[in-house]
Order: structure tokens, then sequence, then C-alpha cells
């Protein structure tokens, strides 16, 4: 355990930082299309009466884009409920008449066909626990914590950390300060004495910085994001590539 450390706290963005979607199979849109059917069948099968199978799913993606769109003019967070009741709305299902619930379980999210940790994910994450350093994750994602959770646990990885935040759960996302200043909460862990690690230079350094993070810009070979001025801490290719930034940055204090 670290003694007085100069670090506390490691947080993580989740997508393409601690996981590689650079082998994805399917787009964005196509990746939801066997989850649709599963809420489409679900809702069947409770005497709703639906269209085609194809517009729910051309209604639900028209709900996610705007959903999204609406939320970036002020960093809100997208709800994946709330998306999921504005498609009701869209084919005229009676809203109060859903479950939402079991909508969302019926859903049934599951790891992302293609995607996985980074071959240095788990040695990376397990070197930092074993440091004594908190380990955290803000994602900028409409699904609630517990359907990315699947994901995590599929791949080993939900034991690493000590808080867990998305922005649909929170209601903002980065680089909105709120989202980090809750996952900082839940760890009691201060800005200052605390490292973001993240891909997308807008949201998650931007934002990072913004909250008195020391920012570190995760950006590997298969992602081209333009910096634009803004400027990370540290820059990484690959993960292990924050052990030894770590470690300069307890020899500097
Ligand atoms: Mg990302």
């Amino acid at each position: 355990m670290l003694c007085s450390a100069r670090i506390t706290a490691v947080l993580f963005d989740l997508d393409d930082t601690l996981i590689d979607w650079s082998g994805r199979l399917h787009n964005f849109a196509d990746t939801a299309r066997p989850h649709i059917n599963n809420l489409y069948d679900c809702l069947t099968a409770a005497g709703h009466t639906l269209p085609e199978r194809e517009t729910l799913f051309q209604q639900y993606n028209e709900a996610v884009v705007q959903g999204w769109e609406k939320a970036k003019k002020n960093w809100s967070g997208v709800n994946f409920g709330r998306v999921l009741i504005n498609t009701f709305i869209r084919i005229g299902l009676d809203v109060t008449r859903i479950d939402l619930d079991a909508a969302m379980q019926a859903y049934d999210w599951q790891p992302i066909p293609g995607v996985r940790p980074y071959a240095d994910t788990h040695t990376v994450l397990q070197a930092l626990k074993d440091s004594g350093y908190k380990i955290g994750l803000i994602t900028n994602s409409m699904y609630p914590m517990w359907m990315r959770d699947v994901e995590l646990q599929a791949y080993n990885m939900l034991d690493y950390f000590d808080a867990r935040v998305t922005s649909g759960d929170t209601g903002y996302m980065k680089p909105h300060p709120a989202i980090y200043r809750r996952a900082l909460k839940m760890m009691d862990a201060a800005p200052e004495s605390s490292v973001f690690v993240g891909d997308r230079p807008a949201n998650d350094i931007a934002g990072a910085n913004n909250t008195g993070m020391i920012s570190v810009w995760m950006n590997p070979p298969h992602i081209e994001f333009d910096l634009n001025n803004i400027k990370p801490d540290y820059t990484i290719t690959a993960l292990s590539e924050l052990l030894p930034i770590l470690e300069k940055l307890e020899t500097e204090k």
C-alpha cells in the first residue's frame, strides 16, 4: 500500500481506453439490432401491437441520434430508459402500459462482438490495485451502469473498480465536471490527487483538465482524434505506458 502517495485514484474512460474497439464487427446501429429484436419479442408477447421490426429499429435509432444531439448542447446525459420511452411514443404505444425495467432487461445487452480488453488492460489494472490506488470508471454511455457491467463481467474486469458511473445514470456527460466529481466523491478522492485516462480529447481530456485532475490522453494507433489545442498532461499509446508516469508523479512530489 502507498503510505503518502501523491496520487490516490486513477480513473478511466471505458470505450477505446480500457477496451479495444478496433476489431468491432458491426457499426453502432447494427450492434443494437439483436437487442431491439429481443425488445420486439418481449413487447409482442406482452400483448402490445407493434409495427414491422424494421420500423421499431429505425425509430429507436432516430431516438438515439436525437437524444445525443440534444444532450451535446449542454453536456447532459442521454438516458437509455428515456430513449426507449421516446421510441415507444414514436411508434404509438401507450407508455403507461409498458414495464420499462422489464423492457430494459429483455433488451439483454451483451458484450459487443469483436470488442475486447487490450492485451495489457488486466496487467495494468492489477498493478494499480496492487499499488493501492483506487480505480474508477467514467463512461459517456446512455446505458445504465448495470448494463455496461455485463461487459465488464464478461471481460473479468468488474472487480477492479471502486467506482463506476455512466452519463446515462448521472445526467451529465464528459466534459461536464459534474460526472467527474460524482465519481471522485464515490471514491473519496480529490481531483488534484487523481489521474484521468481517456481517448477523446474534447470529452475526456478537456473535462479532466477543467476538473483539476491530471490528464492522460490514451492515443492508440487505431484512433485518430485531433487535440484541437486541448493539452493533456501526458500522452500514451498503450495502457502500460501509464505505470512509469505514475512512478514519476510519485517521485516528483
Ligand atoms: Mg472512449
